[in-house]
């Protein structure tokens, strides 16, 4: 068994698990990062969930941001000093937008640091192409529409452009670099009868997986659901088929398109995992997680514009405790299920222990 996604990663993490708590005044690094480089965008796409009025998610967010050069150069050095084991680029914007991203790969493959990005894929061409093929971990692309008409309309881009991110997966697969290519496709009701036929395409594109998952229109996981039930049943019956037809040892399909509640309803007063990954934005400010970003009432955990990143993560436990789930994030995280697990992990009676 290799699982590619799986909550429990973090178990193999023994020391950062056990450094979690408050008690414990022992902090150590972060083990993933991710860096939004710029959230500077050439897509619109209507259900940008930093783009949406009526998510907290973004509310903050300032659409021409970007990381300096000289400050990104900083952030990876300090993230490489102190032993950070992954970053992930992801928007805020689109990261292949950010003029500096080729000096900041550059950079992370003279180091031990992993790295992978969340992109369109309509800037993966040329030299980033190439690097991105035989240094990075994984690339994840997002889409929508299933042809030239219906992707100009998610994401008011010209018509064609649907076509030319097809043939920049295709070029990119011809590198034959170990880059692991993967698609994420975002369900709402326009798309929900096109869920098969797309992941046909990317078979035939032979990428490595597919991804399926629903678009988040609220911050309620109530709305959510009402919002998917119409189209749930129908999404469901294509994955099933698509699995059965398209799933070999060079082809997976995630199927993350399911009941959203588990993703919303908190009850726990802490939450390990904004130790664990967190967000450095555009704005040179370190946010909880991709949930909260550009929240800067709830999600932010401090400003790096005028200090070193490493100077302020190991600068007191304090600031990883301000956030309470249970009265902060009633929204879609997708952490929940791992801060659950972490926690029983963490709370278990000592006394008992050996009563396995
Ligand atoms: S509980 Fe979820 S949404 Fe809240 S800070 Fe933690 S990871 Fe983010």
């Amino acid at each position: 068994m290799n699982f590619l996604y799986t909550k429990t990663k973090i178990f193999h993490f023994a020391d950062k698990l056990n450094s979690l708590a408050k008690k414990n005044k022992k902090i150590l690094p972060p083990i993933h990062i991710r860096v939004k480089p710029t959230n500077v965008c050439n897509h619109s796409c209507s259900y940008c969930s930093y783009r949406k009025d009526n998510l907290q998610l973004g509310k903050d967010m300032i659409s021409r941001d970007f990381i300096p050069k000289d400050k990104m150069l900083e952030i990876l050095e300090d993230l490489n000093t102190i032993g950070v084991k992954a970053i992930t680029f992801s928007g805020g914007g689109e990261p292949f937008c950010y003029p500096y991203l080729e000096d900041a790969v550059k950079f992370l493959i003279n180091t031990n640091i992993k790295f992978a990005a969340i992109t369109n894929g309509s800037k993966l061409e040329g030299n980033l192409a190439k690097l991105f093929s035989r240094y990075a971990s994984w690339i994840r692309i997002s889409i929508d529409g299933w042809d030239d008409e219906s992707y100009s309309f998610y994401r008011k881009v010209k018509k064609g452009e649907f076509s030319r991110i097809l043939q920049n997966i295709e070029n990119f697969k011809r590198l034959k670099g170990s880059c692991y290519l993967g698609m994420s496709i975002i369900v709402d009701r326009y798309n929900a009868a096109h869920i098969y036929q797309m992941i046909k395409k990317f078979k035939e594109l032979c990428v490595d997986s597919v991804k399926v998952s629903p678009c988040i229109v609220s911050d309620s996981g109530r709305r959510n659901n009402e919002y998917h039930k119409p189209i749930f049943n129908l999404v469901k019956k294509q994955i099933k088929k698509a699995f059965r037809d398209f799933v070999d040892k060079n082809f997976e399909i995630f199927d993350a398109y399911h009941e959203l509640d588990e993703k919303f309803y908190k009850t726990y007063s802490w939450c390990p995992y904004l130790q664990i990954l967190c967000v450095i934005g555009a704005d040179c400010n370190v946010y909880s997680c991709q949930d909260k970003a550009y929240n800067l009432k709830e999600g932010l955990l401090g400003s790096i514009k005028n200090r070193r990143f490493k100077d302020f993560w190991f600068s007191g436990k304090a600031k990883f405790f301000k956030i309470n789930p249970s009265i902060h994030c009633n929204h879609h995280c997708v952490a929940n299920l791992k801060n659950i697990l972490i926690l029983e992990y963490l709370g278990v009676k000592e006394k008992h222990l050996y009563f396995v």
